[in-house]
């Protein structure tokens, strides 16, 4: 068993904590204020190579799964907002490049890689987001276009993004209902509406998208009609259920410096700072192990369900027993502590809930059940 990172890795958790150090670390503040990252944080991610996610089955250069795990780990060290609206892009940016045509791919890769363009994607309707079968946004073909209507909700970088990838229904079919297209934010009938104003993750905006009748190009499908389902469930698990992990082992990375700087001569902390240091690490062992059979070409989606859950609950946990360690002070608005617990708490429901990855895991236990 090889626990090392590749020399390649370790220059890029030390480029992205020093990144996270000079360039997110003094935006917390006013990303708090403001609930809206700065523009020129996401330029400066692209100009770092932040955003070139390894198309699948390739040796190009980009950020493979484990990479993108150590990325988002040292960003969210500083911020988990700015670590759950680049786990949005990674996996927008991933989905159109494993599935959407070259003229697509031409048009929104560059911008998009280059920190230019922000992207979402939207499963989530107002009826519930953990049965994406459940999807009632219409895509109805007339010729060469789909017209779009309905509502997606909840969504990364809602009001941000130049393009959405959007599941939408193609037809009633119970298994080949769904299809996935991508949407020009441009596109009259198409528009960002009720902004949440959540209890954490200020600074990842999180919104409403708008569908009224959109004409959609056919050439924006992503695969074919009627592969919705298998790619959003494959961009959800390896994307978005990893990349959640991530950003909480970032938290929880955070929690415990944190601990360790205000509890420092406190005798009662050394318990409380164990545990949290033995939570912090057996979430980024079920991740890291997770991230590497994807990259070892595996399926793994009961690996990334359960480190999803475990590291949510982990980084809430913690949250918790830092505070009540670290006292009144630490309960206090803007305290890191305070904002870190928080931040936890969102990161349970994004991505799929605990209870939904509870579900995915416990299947490969005991055999299918529905
Ligand atoms: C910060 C944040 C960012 C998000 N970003 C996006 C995004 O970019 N794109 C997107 O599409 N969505 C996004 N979401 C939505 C997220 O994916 C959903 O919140 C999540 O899937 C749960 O859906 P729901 O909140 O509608 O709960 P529901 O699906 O309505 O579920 C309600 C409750 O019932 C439980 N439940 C549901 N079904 C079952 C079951 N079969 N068995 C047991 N319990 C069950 C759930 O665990 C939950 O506790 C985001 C959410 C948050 C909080």
């Amino acid at each position: 068993m090889d626990f090392a990172f590749s020399p390649d890795q370790e220059e890029l958790r030390d480029r992205a904590a020093s990144f996270a150090f000079r360039h997110i670390r003094p935006a917390v503040a006013a990303m708090e204020a403001a609930g809206l990252p700065p523009g020129e944080l996401i330029t400066a991610m692209g100009r770092e190579g932040f955003m070139k996610v390894r198309p699948v089955h390739s040796s190009e250069p980009g950020l493979g799964h484990l990479d993108r795990v150590i990325l988002l780990e040292a960003l969210s060290r500083r911020s988990a907002a700015v670590g759950l609206l680049m786990v949005a892009q990674l996996m927008g940016i991933a989905a159109l490049q494993n599935f959407g045509g070259p003229a697509l791919q031409e048009a929104f890769l560059p911008p998009l890689t280059a920190g230019e363009m922000l992207v979402s994607m939207a499963i989530t309707e107002p009826t519930g987001g953990s049965d994406p079968a459940g999807t009632a946004t219409r895509a109805v073909r007339c010729g060469d276009y789909y017209n779009v209507s309905g509502r997606k909700v909840f969504i990364t970088n809602s009001h941000l993004a130049g393009l959405a990838v959007v599941v939408v229904r193609t037809s009633n079919d119970p298994r080949r209902g769904l299809s996935v297209l991508a949407v020009d934010a441009g596109l009259p009938g198409f528009r960002a509406g009720h902004l949440e104003h959540k209890t954490g993750l200020k600074g990842c905006v999180t919104g409403e998208l708008v569908f009224d009748d959109v004409r959609v190009p056919v050439a924006n499908l992503l695969g074919n009609e009627g592969d919705g389902l298998a790619i959003a469930l494959k961009a959800i698990s390896e994307h978005g259920r990893l990349g959640n992990a991530g950003v909480a082992l970032g938290v929880m990375q955070a929690i415990f410096e944190e601990t360790m700087a205000v509890c420092a001569d406190d005798p009662r902390a050394g318990e409380a700072l164990a545990d949290i240091h033995a939570d912090s690490r057996a979430a980024r062992l079920l991740t890291y192990r997770a991230a590497w059979l994807l990259d070892a070409g595996q399926r793994a989606d009961a690996e990334v369900a359960t480190a999803k859950f475990f590291a949510d609950d982990a980084s809430l946990r913690s949250a918790g027993r830092a505070m009540t360690i670290a006292g009144g002070s630490s309960l206090v608005e803007g305290h890191p502590l305070e904002r870190c617990f928080r931040d936890s708490i969102p990161l349970i429901s994004a991505d799929g809930t605990g209870d939904i990855q509870r579900i995915v895991a416990a299947r490969s236990l005991v055999g299918r059940f529905d």
